[in-house]
């Protein structure tokens, strides 16, 4: 068994192995007559080859994402003087781009007009838009956590087109509509030009459509 397969993450569902292999422990179901096991929560699979067991451990309780570290969350919610995000897992940005853990819990982000940009902001919505997704820095240690944008990696990852819903591509300050070619302002992150390698982790927990 590989180091890979010995922490693989595992969500409700998830085909873990046969009966033949192994019997069900904790977290883990027997769907018959196929004979497979599947996990019924979220959390790392946990295989004993000496007693032939197939278990889960739960993901841990609530994990805060650290001061300085970065997260992907999505905007909820814009105001003139702040926007609401949701927060769902915390990245690593060095040497590349990489996921590093999702929280088990939603947790909520705010970003003040200052922490955007050093200009003045007319129209905050030329910057974000609910829907969007971002990589923020983490500014604070308690909830609601202050992010901060001012850095060129930083800033909307994925936005979708307003008039038809689709998945824009990035450009130099903004995002274009491979369908109807509309094109919308936003503060674009640096690493919207090579999301693909925390793209499968964004897709799995539902926030950019398969
Ligand atoms: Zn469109």
């Amino acid at each position: 068994m590989s180091s890979q397969e010995r922490d693989r993450r595992v969500v409700p569902g998830d085909v873990i192995g046969h009966e033949e292999e192994y019997v069900e422990g904790q977290n883990v179901f027997l769907e018959e007559p196929a004979g497979l096991l599947r996990a019924s929560t979220v959390g790392v699979l946990r295989l004993d080859n000496n007693l032939k067991v197939a278990s889960v451990l739960p993901a841990r309780t609530l994990r805060a994402p650290g001061k300085g570290s970065f997260v992907i969350g999505m905007v909820t919610q814009v105001r003139e003087s702040l926007v609401f995000t949701e927060l769902y897992g915390e990245i690593s940005l060095d040497p590349r781009p990489r996921w590093v853990k999702e929280f088990s819990g939603r947790l909520t982000g705010v970003i003040t007009p200052e922490h955007i940009s050093d200009s003045r902001i007319d129209d905050i919505y030329s910057f974000l838009r609910p829907g969007d997704i971002i990589v923020a820095r983490v500014m604070s240690t308690i909830s609601p956590y202050l992010l901060s944008l001012k850095s060129p990696q930083l800033g909307v990852l994925y936005a979708f087109c307003s008039r038809c819903g689709s998945l824009m591509t990035p450009e130099a300050d903004g995002f274009r509509c491979p369908h109807c070619g509309n094109f919308e302002k936003r503060k674009v992150s640096s690493l919207a030009y090579s999301r693909d390698a925390i793209r499968i982790d964004v897709k799995r927990i539902g926030l950019i459509p398969t």
